[in-house]
């Protein structure tokens, strides 16, 4: 259950970002065991969210921690995880990224084109160092999720395209400040047909095979995350289904001996602890159905504007018969509204509404458009 105070949250201005932090420790907790089984490594992505006392619990409760930008691998750092546990993928890493990444002498880069290895071996060249990589596979395996969060078809940006592994594997030979120590895949994200991973895992026992036929030996296979969480029933269902998970890949991946798994899970582990809480500033009358005009926007929280994805949305402080309404925004744009024909308690100016499973993708994706301040977040 969402541990939300009333009459704590009306001592702060809105829109509010609360984090559960209890509900965070029991997903973390459950994760940690369900992936301990297997002696399976969990790194954190840092994108959907990366405020300090997040990272603090997901540090303590032991995951690494999955960069996509030379700042995250700063904030990873800088928050205590050890560069060993950094690993930091992106199709356009700067040179001042790898160049901060290389000077951490970070566990891992995951490489996702020819061009990149090149500029990579050169830069490590100057500095005399070796970097660790994992290629970035796109395995050409659908998400069957949104189209803005699927990674790994070959029509996607992401990755190194099958056809090009011959060369690759040519190019590598002549990059002597490069060593190859795995291979990465990450196909999208809110995945929760179970089937696309057991699908994954079919392409990289094929893709082990290549590998293995060309006698390379890969002491990492990372496959990367996009787990999926119920937003439709965030309280009956707040943990996902790690056993499930995790369990589907030790039965479907062939691995080695002494080979490790890692797995890059980002929303699942911090989607359900974090709410959006939000006034309502105004009724208004629409044609079908009634405007509920609310403080917060998509600037606090653009999934919904983004991804035309669902949020539950529940009326904290009325317990009137329910009324049909559109939940909108301020901000000057149409796609800002979080939900449509959406049934709530009859509604009023002051009311507090909850926006749930706000915790992954949303604080970390606010932006000052209509030059907006940035919310506030607390952690009870
Ligand atoms: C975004 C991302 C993740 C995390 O995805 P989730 O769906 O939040 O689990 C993992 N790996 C890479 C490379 C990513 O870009």
């Amino acid at each position: 259950m969402l541990n939300l105070n009333l009459e704590q949250l009306q001592q702060h201005a809105t829109p509010l970002y609360v984090y559960d932090m209890n509900m965070l420790r029991q997903t973390l907790q459950n994760a940690q065991q369900e992936a301990g089984k297997y002696n399976f490594h969990v790194h954190y992505a840092l994108k959907a969210n990366a405020n300090t006392p997040i990272l603090n619990e997901m540090r303590q409760h032991g995951f690494g921690a999955d960069c996509v930008s030379g700042n995250e691998v700063k904030a990873a750092i800088e928050n205590g995880f050890t560069p060993q546990e950094v690993v930091f993928a992106g199709v356009g890493k700067s040179d001042d990224e790898i160049n901060y990444a290389l000077d951490q002498q970070i566990f891992c880069f995951n490489c996702e084109s020819k061009h990149e290895l090149e500029v990579l071996n050169e830069l490590a060249e100057k500095k005399d160092t070796i970097a660790r990589v994992a290629l970035r596979i796109n395995p050409n395996v659908n998400a069957n999720t949104h189209k803005y969060i699927t990674t790994g078809l070959e029509e996607n940006k992401f990755g190194i395209n099958a056809w090009e592994l011959d060369s690759v594997i040519e190019l590598l030979q002549q990059l002597k400040h490069i060593k190859l120590i795995g291979i990465h895949f990450h196909i999208g994200s809110q995945i929760t047909d179970l089937t696309v991973f057991k699908n994954l895992c079919t392409r990289v026992n094929e893709f082990q095979e290549w590998f293995m036929a060309h006698n390379i030996r890969l002491e990492h296979l990372n496959v990367g995350g996009g787990l999926g969480v119920d937003y439709y029933h965030p309280e009956q269902n707040p943990i996902p289904d790690f056993a499930a998970y995790f369990g589907l890949f030790n039965q479907f991946l062939e691995l080695r001996p002494g080979q490790q798994v890692h797995f890059e899970l980002g929303r699942s582990l911090v989607a359900q602890c974090g709410t959006l809480i939000s006034k309502v500033l105004y009724i208004k009358n629409g044609i079908s159905t009634n405007f509920a005009i609310l403080d917060a926007g998509m600037t606090e929280l653009i999934r919904p504007a983004l991804y035309q994805s669902y949020h539950k949305i529940v009326n904290l402080t009325s317990q009137k018969p329910e009324v049909r309404y559109d939940v909108v925004g301020p901000i000057c744009e149409s796609s800002d509204c979080f939900g449509k024909a959406v049934m709530l308690p009859e509604t009023n100016r002051g009311d507090l509404i909850a926006i749930r499973t706000a915790g992954a993708y949303g604080e970390v994706m606010a932006s000052a458009y209509n030059l907006r301040t940035k919310a506030e977040a607390i952690y009870v």
